[in-house]
């Protein structure tokens, strides 16, 4: 009984440190959405995925701070302070049982929605994987700096793959109806997203999303995935030296894929998303290449948070158990 109270605790305090910093993000991403670093889309993307995993941060951060005493205490590593203070809400699994009506269906419910989100971002990836696997199994791959698996067939497609194993899907219908520069562009821009890692960081933005508000979720994935195209196109223009080349493949693309819509889902596409706004940005070669550095920035703000969390664990856990005791 007293762990599921905990437990309901303690969902409540996630969710409503992942709805706080949510909001506190918000206008920040509100400005990243208009035209503001339109010529440094890696950058505006680098800024869009750290924001975003900003919520799962502190939300984890915290709820760790607050375990932690109690854990502390029921492994014998700390003295239990439960009885030294019962002047307000206490978190604790191994004491406290009564928890209050309200913020006991805070909790169920935070859990409940968590548990919901969580069951489709697993679902997706898993049918993900399932379509990726089908396709690939009829393919032949092509050794290159990031393998290219050609895969026969209608479906016309060009896509960045992969987690950790990076490689590029290319049907033959598709490399049949481009000329070879077009080719060489399209492989390009898949190949940045290859060395941006935006598969894997796609990934990691949609699980720190369980965490954040769902309207925060949704606009942090699309301005993260419309920067990483632009960023894409800009490496692309770079690599073949010709703003209106790239352009005029992602058109081609664009309208051979029309009929098709998307066959290994979240994967970044050649084609896809925000097609008018990238072309303009090509012909008027405005956007400049520059390398990601979003992981290694989120690696940094994670172990700064997880520093000053394990340096102020006491005052964290004892500032939930106020704020809870305050508010509920
Ligand atoms: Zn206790
Ligand atoms: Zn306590
Ligand atoms: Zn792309």
């Amino acid at each position: 009984m007293a762990a599921l109270a905990f437990l309901l605790e303690c969902a409540a305090t996630a969710a409503l440190i992942g709805l706080a910093v949510s909001l506190l993000v918000w206008p920040a991403l509100l400005v990243l959405r208009g035209r503001v670093l339109q010529r440094v889309p890696a950058l505006r993307a680098d800024l869009a995925f750290v924001l975003g995993m900003l919520p799962a941060l502190v939300s984890m951060g915290v709820v760790a701070a607050a375990i932690a005493p109690p854990l502390a205490a029921a492994l014998g590593l700390a003295a239990d302070h439960c009885l030294s203070h019962g002047h307000h809400v206490h978190l604790c699994f191994v004491h406290s049982t009564h928890v209050r009506p309200l913020l006991a269906a805070v909790g169920a419910f935070a859990l409940a929605v968590f548990l919901f989100r969580a069951g489709a971002v697993v679902l997706r990836l898993m049918r993900m994987r399932a379509r990726l696997s089908a396709l690939e199994s009829l393919g032949t791959s092509r050794p290159g700096l990031f393998s290219i698996v050609a895969v026969p067939g209608a479906p016309r497609l060009c896509h960045a793959v992969g987690l950790v194993r990076r490689r590029i899907l290319l049907s033959a219908s598709l490399e049949e109806s481009l000329t070879p520069a077009e080719l060489r562009s399209a492989l390009a821009h898949e190949e940045a997203h290859l060395r941006r890692r935006d598969p894997l960081l796609g990934l990691l933005l949609g699980v720190a999303g369980l965490f954040a508000a769902p309207f925060l979720a949704r606009t942090c994935t699309t301005v993260y995935q419309t920067a990483a195209e632009e960023a894409c196109d800009a490496e692309a223009a770079a690599a073949v030296g010709d703003g209106g080349l790239v352009a005029g493949a992602l058109v081609k693309v664009a309208a051979l894929q029309r009929k098709l819509s998307h066959v290994t889902g979240v994967e970044p596409a050649f084609g896809a998303l925000a097609l008018e706004r990238r072309v303009r940005l090509l012909l008027d070669e405005e956007a400049r290449a520059s390398s990601a550095h979003a992981l290694r920035v989120a690696g940094a703000v994670a172990l700064a948070a997880g520093l000053f969390v394990l340096a102020h664990t006491t005052f964290l856990h004892h500032a939930v158990e106020t704020a809870l005791h305050l508010l509920f």
